[in-house]
């Protein structure tokens, strides 16, 4: 285990520290640059997290600690994990065939091709007969446009015949979308037009995602869910406010202690006879900290104006107490929604529901006063990002809206069919104004600082989901969701680099106190993958913490010295160094570990 590069007798008394009582902590991560989003926006050089909580914030490295596991964060950024305030992110989890989330970062045909390549190593090959299944295709659907590769167009029929599945991208809700050769032959032979050249038509684009469906069942449904929680863990995002789809195959995950994303579940509705029930279900619903329903949206009654029957719905929802998330475009919109909210509020107060207006990228002053003056919050999202689907307005209006004196306000994507999720493309977005065509989408004068747009996406997003007394911010007492970035990301801005801002990663992201993905940068875990990326997909599997970790004997070489000494010690050994995944125990784990961390320390 390395030892921590302070002597104490350097170091000042820590600017916040937990009692820590009941025992030795759990993590220590130090020599950071940890953005903590607490209220006075301190930068923290070490926190230490017990449990699933984090128990001391230090200024300055601590010069010892009774940690168990030791990370050297070696300068890096750590922010709070990532809370998109409206998403769909389960219609994107429960995508036909394998998603490939990384499409959205795809800015050339090259780009495509590589992450395509790497991808292809997870999804089964096309059987012996030559017949292909759903399971065998690298789908992208939704959330990435065409405009976004430099050649403004989707890559064609012979670069997508490099990678060999069969592949189909399909951007927004019904394409036109593109296919290789192989998926050529899977879709002729389940009836589906398309074009020689590999493309399909928006209005054969249904047909084309229908066929792929119907061999997409429950467990494939399931898999995707955990392949989504992976990537959004690989980028930081470890909640999501969702709207729309059915959450029964997500929740298996949540049942079996699997799922390592905090998903939000909103209960929305088509029309008024469902909202009693709907109600009710809100009301009644148990679930936890990983996994609940919140609020009725994003549409109550349907429309996307203000329907007729959505005054009484308001009522039922004020009148059941319930908290409430409605789509508003554009700002005329939601005037009219707030006329109604402002009626029922003098017959049912909703100033503690926190309801909420979606979108309206074109808000103005008066109505961001109007919402605030009902205890209400906007929630703005990023689909403007998209180069494709052009709204009439341009926004939201960022810095009108970050700079309100007393209105809540976060951001999120609106993401998984129209825009990407990524949150580093709408924090790009957010702080340039550019869509992935370079236009210019955010009115002058209403982009923000990266500080700002993470703010809005972290303490300010938990608001809106009831969290902030546990998520947002890295505070003694919070659930411990960390996010190690793959960049100095406040250096880029000082640099005018925000086109990078696109491609920042998480090497290390925790969720609940638990590593849930490394990309062995700074932890080395067992199981990982050929490119040493690493995901919780059950909870057994080791990672390796600290730079040296399996150096049992200190030598400064994982080897035959601490693989004798793993073996000695091996059955029941609770803090024992041998016990390298902490659990008490010296096994089989522990030796596979060893083995994975075999050779010079780093
Ligand atoms: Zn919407």
């Amino acid at each position: 285990m390395t030892l921590l590069p302070f002597a104490c007798s350097l170091c000042l008394i820590p600017a916040a520290v937990a009692s820590n009582v009941g025992g030795p902590c759990d993590l220590l991560l130090y020599n950071g640059t940890i953005m903590t989003f607490d209220d006075q926006g301190t930068t923290a050089s070490a926190i230490e997290i017990t449990g699933n909580v984090v128990t001391a914030v230090w200024l300055v490295d601590p010069g010892k600690t009774d940690c168990a596991q030791l990370i050297d964060l070696d300068g890096r950024t750590v922010i709070p994990g990532l809370i998109d305030n409206h998403v769909h992110w389960l219609a994107r989890a429960y995508r036909p065939g394998h998603n490939v989330a990384e499409m959205d970062n795809a800015f050339s045909w090259q780009d495509a091709v590589d992450i395509l390549l790497v991808k292809m190593s997870g999804v089964p090959q096309v059987g012996e007969r030559g017949v292909a299944t759903a399971d065998n295709f690298l789908t992208a659907i939704g959330g990435f446009t065409p405009t976004q590769f430099v050649e403004g167009v989707l890559p064609d029929l012979a670069t997508l015949d490099g990678i060999d599945r069969p592949v189909f991208l399909s951007p927004g809700f019904d394409g036109p979308s593109q296919t290789n050769s192989a998926g050529i032959a899977y879709f002729g032979a389940h009836g589906v037009t398309v074009s020689n050249d590999g493309s399909i038509t928006s209005g054969n684009t249904a047909a084309a995602r229908n066929a792929l469906s119907a061999e997409h069942d429950f467990d494939d449904q399931v898999r995707g869910t955990l392949d989504l929680m992976a990537w959004s863990a690989s980028v930081g995002l470890t909640t999501v406010m969702n709207f729309s789809d059915d959450s029964t195959a997500a929740e298996t995950l949540f049942d079996d202690g699997t799922a390592f994303t905090r998903i939000r579940h909103n209960l929305g509705s088509q029309g008024l006879a469902q909202v009693p029930n709907i109600i009710q279900q809100l009301l009644t619903s148990d679930g936890d900290d990983m996994f609940r329903h919140v609020l009725l949206g994003e549409f109550v009654v349907g429309g996307q104006t203000v329907p007729p029957d959505y005054d009484d719905a308001a009522l039922l929802m004020a009148d059941a107490g319930v908290s409430h998330h409605q789509h508003a475009i554009p700002n005329s919109v939601a005037g009219g929604f707030l006329d109604v909210w402002e009626t029922i509020n003098g017959v049912f107060p909703i100033t503690t529901l926190r309801w909420q207006l979606a979108h309206v990228f074109d808000m103005s002053a008066g109505t961001m006063n109007r919402l605030d003056a009902l205890g209400g919050g906007f929630a703005m999202q990023t689909q403007n990002y998209s180069g494709t689907l052009l709204f009439t307005d341009a926004g939201p209006p960022f810095r009108s809206a970050y700079d309100h004196a007393t209105l809540r306000v976060s951001t999120g994507t609106d993401g998984g069919n129209i825009v990407t999720i990524n949150p580093w493309l709408a924090i790009y977005f957010m702080t340039t104004g550019l869509n992935d065509a370079g236009t210019l989408r955010v009115p002058s004068g209403e982009t923000i600082t990266v500080t700002e747009a993470i703010e809005l996406y972290t303490t300010a997003a938990s608001w809106f989901s009831f969290d902030e007394a546990t998520l947002g911010s890295l505070e003694i007492g919070k659930f411990a969701d960390v996010v190690v970035l793959s960049d100095d990301v406040l250096a880029l801005e000082r640099l005018g680099q925000h086109a990078r801002l696109r491609d920042v990663t998480s090497v290390l992201t925790i969720v609940d106190g638990d590593i849930v993905y490394s990309d062995g940068t700074l932890v080395q875990c067992a199981d990982s993958n050929e490119y040493g990326q690493w995901h919780r997909r059950t909870g057994d599997s080791v990672c390796v913490f600290g730079t040296c970790f399996g150096d049992v004997d200190g030598d400064g070489a994982v080897g035959i010295v601490d693989f004798l000494a793993v073996l000695a010690a091996w059955g029941p050994c609770p803090g024992c160094p041998e016990d390298l995944d902490d659990n008490g125990s010296v096994g089989i784990n522990d030796f596979l570990a060893l083995l994975a961390a075999w050779g010079d320390c780093p």
